[in-house]
């Protein structure tokens, strides 16, 4: 540093020109002394950008993210069914946390997610609105009269063992309905195509929502999906007696972000159509 600045000192001031001299000292002493102190401080201002982020800023910083807006393009209608209801409570958690309270707290979410996106564009039906008792056969009216595009059934997993606690997408069965056939119940199998592309979107955005569980998808004859004539699903969308799970069943704010991803998977279905 001694010999950088002194070798600057004598390059630059002829003897010959002493006020020129005195005036260019005076600029370079400056120069001298403030790119010292820069390169002295340097490595404390570095530091002073460093900061651990902690597990906790992260997850509020993520919660308040506000992600743009995705619009549905062909799907105008959504049929949302919170299942259960009224003396049917469905499975229930080890703090009596009810199945028909979670599928239509989640149903709300989903269908103010819904709007929030498209506006008065796309219209949403939820097969039950209050705490009524509602068979299978109303919702499927329900949902049919009202010309919908697309069915969701919310249900939670239920049960003891272990691996009950994986969730399940559920189809119904393959194949075309026998000429003349007339089951209602097995009307939803017509849309087997839609029903197996559908799925396919809710796993991929589901699959990293919970890190300790997979999704499944499996076919068979569902009461939820009797009678439904549009493409749908039935989806356990968390396992009731999980305890890990029942930790996360009181924030509102895991409603809202659950409801996000399961209206990503419908935009991304949309995209297929
Ligand atoms: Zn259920």
């Amino acid at each position: 540093m001694a010999v950088w600045v002194s070798s600057i000192i004598t390059f630059n001031f002829p003897r010959s020109d002493y006020n020129v001299g005195v005036k260019r000292y005076g600029l370079l002493a400056f120069l001298v002394i403030f790119s010292s102190l820069s390169i002295l401080s340097y490595p404390n201002r570095i530091e002073a950008l460093e900061e651990t982020v902690t597990e906790q800023e992260l997850r509020e910083e993520s919660l308040s993210f506000k992600p743009r807006k995705r619009e549905l393009l062909r799907i105008k209608k959504i049929a949302i069914d919170p299942g259960h209801g009224g003396r049917d409570f469905g499975a229930k958690s080890r703090n009596l946390f009810l199945e028909k309270e979670f599928t239509h707290r989640l149903a709300t979410a989903l269908k103010k997610t819904i709007e929030d996106q498209n506006g008065r564009r796309v219209s949403v039906i939820l097969t039950r609105t209050g705490r009524n008792d509602t068979d299978q056969y109303k919702r499927a009216f329900a949902a049919n009269s009202s010309e919908a595009h697309v069915y969701l059934s919310l249900h939670t997993a239920s049960g003891y063992d272990q691996s009950s606690r994986d969730l399940g997408i559920y189809l119904s069965e393959k194949g075309t309905l026998k000429a003349g056939s007339d089951s209602w119940k097995d009307i939803n199998r017509k849309y087997s195509a839609y029903n197996a592309v559908l799925a396919g979107m809710f796993r991929k955005n589901l699959d990293g929502f919970y890190e300790h569980k997979k999704f499944f998808i499996r076919r068979g004859k569902f009461i939820p999906l009797f009678g439904i004539d549009m493409p749908g699903v039935l989806i356990e969308v968390i396992a009731l007696n999980d305890p890990k799970d029942e930790l996360m069943i009181n924030e509102e704010e895991f409603y809202e972000k659950l409801a996000q991803v399961l209206y990503a998977a419908l935009v991304d279905y949309d995209q297929t159509l």
